[in-house]
């Protein structure tokens, strides 16, 4: 999943890009209001994290408008500001969830993974496509059973290939899933993870519109007869 970390904090911050990354995140972390309008407006994201306390104004004044505007991004407000409050404005702001520092790191992934979750329509936490299992909270896919190993941005193609559900996704789209602001990716590279998911998975599992993008393609073949 793609996250934007709007914190201005460096220590908190470098500490969650670390280990949201080991929970198979592509994080994109901004320090001001200003910052988060461009990111989220240029690259967008699946989950935003918002801290309050921001060098140019309130992260809650920066939600407000963002819902205004009819943004409707899944948004986890992490502060330190516990007071009750606090908490229910900022849930009457548009704030999806709120957690207050200092938090767990396991316990922040699985509200973030939920919230994602719930945005893309699912209720469940196992994503199956035919005989394609994909567990986002744990990293994990299952090919008729089998479990498959997938690199970090492999696992973030095939995640947002499934979260697309057939719907047809720009290579911007997807490079921005897997980069997210990281510019000066070779343009090959989004080819050569495609060509891994296709390889380790099945070929269908990526299908190319030809100058348009790519979608998630027809579910895996059943394996015919028994023992072969
Ligand atoms: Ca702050």
């Amino acid at each position: 999943m793609h996250v934007l970390l709007i914190e201005d904090d460096d220590l908190v911050a470098s500490g969650l890009e670390a280990g949201l990354e080991l929970h198979h995140c592509t994080v994109d972390r901004v320090r001001t209001s200003r910052e988060a309008r461009g990111a989220l407006a240029q690259f967008g994201c699946d989950v935003v994290i918002l801290d309050l306390g921001l060098p140019d104004g309130d992260g809650m004044d920066l939600l407000s408008s963002w819902r205004q505007q009819g943004v409707a991004t899944p948004v986890l407000i992490l502060t330190a500001r516990d007071a009750v409050q606090d908490r229910v404005r900022g849930l009457k702001a548009g704030a999806d969830d709120y957690v207050l520092k200092p938090f767990e790191l396991d316990e922040l992934a699985a509200r973030l993974n939920a919230l994602v979750r719930r945005a893309a329509g699912r209720a469940a936490p196992e994503v199956h496509h035919g005989e394609l299992t994909v567990r986002p909270d744990a990293g994990q896919v299952l090919l008729r059973g089998e479990p498959v190993s997938l690199s970090r941005r492999e696992f973030a193609l095939l995640e947002k290939l499934i979260n697309g559900r057939g719907a047809l996704l720009t290579e911007d789209q997807l490079k921005d899933g897997l980069y997210g602001m990281d510019s000066g990716v070779e343009s090959n590279a989004l080819n050569v993870h495609i060509y891994h998911l296709r390889r380790k998975l099945y070929r269908d599992v990526v299908v190319t519109e030809r100058g348009l993008g790519y979608r998630l393609g027809p579910p895996p073949e059943p394996l015919t007869g028994a023992g072969s």
